[in-house]
């Protein structure tokens, strides 16, 4: 694909992008309007008239109300003491404080007859109470938590129920006295739209990520509604019905939320969208594979220095041993031979006395060196001694390896090492060698051999490579 096409598949695809999000926004605000669809065809198609005084329906509905309207205060409570998020804080209020205004309304059903307003005011007291407890809390959301050893206690909310319990007093007090009336009713119900609108605005506004947000503006968008079917309405018609219904579900969606939020991170801020957890699970994928990489790399760095001699960097014993093995294993198999190098360097302790123990190191360092420009890559020199030496020359017989023993030795003669103020240091070295199958099959028999042949080789003047 030439940069062109892809750059233009790219802007189609942000485009399509764009339209999508769009669409999915306006079907969100579609959706939340529905209960404006109802009023409307009540309002437009329905005779006002039309009544259904049915007093066991409403107290029955109001009874299950009120228990879930406490199982849910309870949830926001959990929440609440959990994160510490004042929205919840005031979540749990406007929940506790609508059910306990509201259970009244549903008490004084039978009172209809000789007052009431003793029956109406509760309505919209309670939806009063819930806009502005939760406009508070919107108000607050995002503000910081409140610190652990502050989350309200138990009396934070009993001295909460005894104000809802004073309020259910000064409503009853208002149904008895001269300012009760419609007048009255449509003040509270206008104030409670008021104050439900300002919410919906100001989470329209702040357009939060958290879908937990979402659930709560569509909650608040049906507070809003109801109240207006509650203007629009009259007790015991169609709207007055349809308009506790709105409330009803707007107040259940809302208790969703908090349940989505207890069974999760008991926050509603802390609720992620799904592109912003997709994101953090690429980052935290990502982040995943680099340390495992990292440990992969430490890993081979920790099996290098279990393998090899620090000063000279060549194999160690132990790990000499194991490449042996391997090579008895695959010369048993396919009946090539190998052979091992026994080498030692000769006086070396008159070495470090005369130079220096420091100037012994480096000789063994240039040693090593030396022994592996003589071998091939695939072969391996080990430190198992002090000034010991072993070289593996895999599928090399006795007279191949002769010549590699017979070229260190050389070199190693040949060569000088610095030493200090600038005196050479030269040294020799005596080599036995043992070859699989001549010598054994066993890695015991051919170590064995290698030595006694260097022993040998010292015996005789050292300096010298013995092969038998
Ligand atoms: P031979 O020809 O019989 O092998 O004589 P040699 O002096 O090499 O043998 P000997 O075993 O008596 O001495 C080995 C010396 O190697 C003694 C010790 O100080 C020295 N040596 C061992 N390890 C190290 C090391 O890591 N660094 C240095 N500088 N010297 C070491
Ligand atoms: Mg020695
Ligand atoms: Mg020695």
């Amino acid at each position: 694909m030439s940069a062109t096409t892809a750059m233009q598949t790219d802007k189609q695809r942000s485009f399509v992008r764009l339209i999508t999000r769009s669409y999915a926004q306006l079907v969100l605000v579609a959706f939340a309007l529905v209960p404006a669809y109802l009023i409307g065809y009540l309002y437009f198609f329905q005779d006002p008239g039309l009544k259904f005084e049915n007093y066991p329906f409403h107290e029955i509905a109001i009874i299950g109300a009120t228990f879930v309207g406490l199982f849910v205060t309870y949830l926001a409570w959990q929440c609440y003491r959990s994160s510490g998020e004042p929205l919840l804080r005031w979540m749990t209020l406007g929940f506790l404080g609508s059910v306990l205004i509201c259970a009244l309304h549903g008490a004084f059903t039978r009172s209809a007859h000789q007052n009431i307003w003793l029956l109406l005011l509760y309505g919209p007291a309670s939806r009063l109470t819930m806009s502005i407890l939760l406009l508070i809390g919107l108000l607050s959301y995002q503000r910081p938590s409140d610190p652990a050893d502050r989350r309200a206690g138990a009396k934070y909310l009993l001295s909460w129920t005894a104000i809802f319990l004073v309020v259910d007093v000064l409503v009853a007090l208002l149904a008895h006295s001269t300012v009760a009336g419609v007048i009255l009713l449509r003040v509270m119900e206008t104030a409670a739209l008021g104050f439900s609108t300002l919410s919906v605005v100001i989470l329209m506004l702040r357009r939060p990520r958290s879908p937990l947000m979402l659930v709560c503006g569509i909650s608040v968008m049906s507070f809003a509604l109801s109240s207006v079917a509650f203007l629009l309405g009259s007790p015991w018609n169609h709207m007055w019905w349809l308009a506790h219904v709105i409330f009803a579900s707007g107040f259940f969606l809302l208790s969703y939320g908090v349940a989505q939020a207890f069974l999760t991170t008991r926050s509603f801020a802390t609720i992620h969208s799904r592109e912003e957890l997709n994101a953090r699970l690429a980052q935290e994928m990502d982040r995943a594979k680099n340390a495992l990489k990292e440990v992969h790399r430490e890993n081979q760095k920790l099996a290098h220095l279990a393998a090899t001699d620090p000063l000279t960097g060549a194999a160690n014993r132990r790990h000499f041993i194991a490449c042996v093995e391997t090579e008895v294993v695959r010369a048993q198999r396919d009946g090539t031979p190998f052979s091992l190098l026994a080498l030692d360097l000769d006086n070396f302790k008159w070495v470090n006395d005369a130079y220096g123990h420091q100037v012994g190191d480096t000789v063994l360092q240039g040693f090593v060196r030396v022994c592996l420009d003589a071998i091939r890559p695939y072969d391996g020199v080990a430190r198992v001694g002090g000034e010991e030496f072993m070289v593996l020359l895999t599928r090399t017989s006795l007279d191949a390896a002769l010549a590699v023993g017979e070229r260190i030795r050389a070199t190693i003669a040949s060569t000088t090492f610095a030493g200090e103020l600038g005196r050479k240091v030269s040294i020799t070295v005596s080599i036995g060698i043992s070859q699989f199958g001549r010598d054994g099959r066993t890695i015991d028999a051919l170590l064995r051999s290698a030595d006694e042949r260097l022993y040998h080789a010292k015996s005789q003047g050292r300096n010298r490579v013995a092969i038998d």
